[in-house]
């Protein structure tokens, strides 16, 4: 009986990952073990490798990173109902108390005390996962596991995306990263007018363009004043998804978009950062910020979306071996690709 893993882990306090061999954890009567197939690179992951100051203070050294995957239940725990062993599986991976009074709400995505796998607690860049059975989602075969291993970032998409009314509308997205381009083809699928995408690397719109059916503008080039012009815009847009972290394009955003527009931002800017408030306010805008996935309604729209045309897959860019992860990691840094998904056999 084997009992050991591969895992790439934060194995000391300095920048990159290294593979590592350790236990397969056991899981708790509430658990499952799932077996990873593929796992996505993400941002957050990068953070993680460079070891930036926010990875300083988040990341335990030891810790196994990754949370974006897809895999098989191989193991379930005593206490678990409704899922079975052989099962395909993705999951959320924020880790979610029940006793906040969001949770008791149900609005489990709200809870104050969430954690991170792969950022707080083991993740799933590993042969093997012990998740909560709850965190579990299950797939359904049209969605393959490399689909299955970036539902956690296009969940991100889908949460921003779906904040407000789309239909008929126009949006203006504001980064063109993996997230702002999938947020592009969810807007389209749930009919918006327009869809404008900015960015200031012509890589990243070249790929929004082969995604999405957008409107790619590098804001350096191109005034926004003048695309809303060129598309028969009244006013502006109606709808803003800020998705760059980026100061400047929240400002440009603000500019463009129409009297009472809604904007949300999922964009995590670097710190704190000078904001012209008297022209949101004198706009009327609504801001919402938003943080992971709504559990499991973002989930459910998502796999239904899916199921009925959203087509995401020319997002992933590369996909190569677990073993080839630091090639995978030096792509993903060179901020040009789209996902990578890593192979764990
Ligand atoms: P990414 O870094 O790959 O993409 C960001 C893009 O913004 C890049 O292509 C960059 O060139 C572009 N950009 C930079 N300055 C710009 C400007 N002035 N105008 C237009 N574009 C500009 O990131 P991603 O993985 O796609 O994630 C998008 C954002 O969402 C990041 O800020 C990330 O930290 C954040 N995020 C937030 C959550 C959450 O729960 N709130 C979850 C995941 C990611
Ligand atoms: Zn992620």
């Amino acid at each position: 009986m084997i009992d050991s893993m591969k895992a790439l882990v934060k194995a000391r306090p300095e920048p990159g990952l290294r593979m590592e061999s350790r236990p397969i954890p056991e899981p708790g009567p509430e658990d499952v073990l799932i077996r990873i197939r593929k796992t996505g690179i993400c941002g957050t992951d990068i953070h993680i490798w460079n070891w930036d100051e926010w990875a300083r203070r988040t990341v335990p050294v030891g810790l196994i990173t990754g949370h974006e995957f897809a895999g098989e239940i191989v193991a379930i725990g005593a206490q678990v109902k409704g899922l079975a062993i052989g099962q395909r599986c993705s999951g959320e991976g924020h880790l979610i108390g029940k006793d906040s009074r969001q949770s008791r709400a149900g609005k489990f995505h709200l809870d104050p005390g969430t954690r991170g796998i792969g950022v707080n607690v083991d993740g799933a860049f590993a042969e093997y996962l012990c998740l909560p059975a709850f965190n579990a989602v299950l797939l359904p075969d049209f969605v393959d596991d490399e689909i299955g291993a970036i539902l956690d970032p296009l969940g991100n998409a889908v949460h921003t995306a779906l904040s407000f009314d789309l239909l008929g509308e126009d949006v203006l997205i504001t980064g063109a990263g993996p997230i702002g381009i999938m947020a592009a083809a969810v807007a389209r699928h749930a009919g918006a007018r327009h869809v404008v995408i900015t960015d200031i690397n012509p890589a990243r719109l070249e790929l929004a363009a082969r995604v999405a059916d957008v409107v790619p503008v590098d804001p350096r080039a191109e005034n926004l004043r003048d695309v809303i012009a060129r598309l028969g815009m009244v006013q502006g847009f109606d709808v803003g998804l800020e998705m760059s972290g980026s100061q400047a394009a929240l400002d440009q955003m603000v500019e463009a978009m129409v009297m009472g527009g809604r904007i949300a931002l999922l964009g995590i800017p670097p710190g704190k950062s000078p904001v012209d408030w008297s022209r949101i306010v004198f706009k009327a805008i609504t801001i919402k910020g938003v943080y992971g996935r709504e559990i499991f309604e973002t989930w459910y729209k998502m796999i239904a979306m899916l199921e009925n045309g959203l087509n995401i897959r020319a997002i992933i860019t590369h996909r190569m071996a677990a073993e080839d992860f630091a090639q995978g990691f030096e792509i993903m840094r060179s901020g040009s690709s789209g996902k990578i998904v890593l192979d764990w056999g």
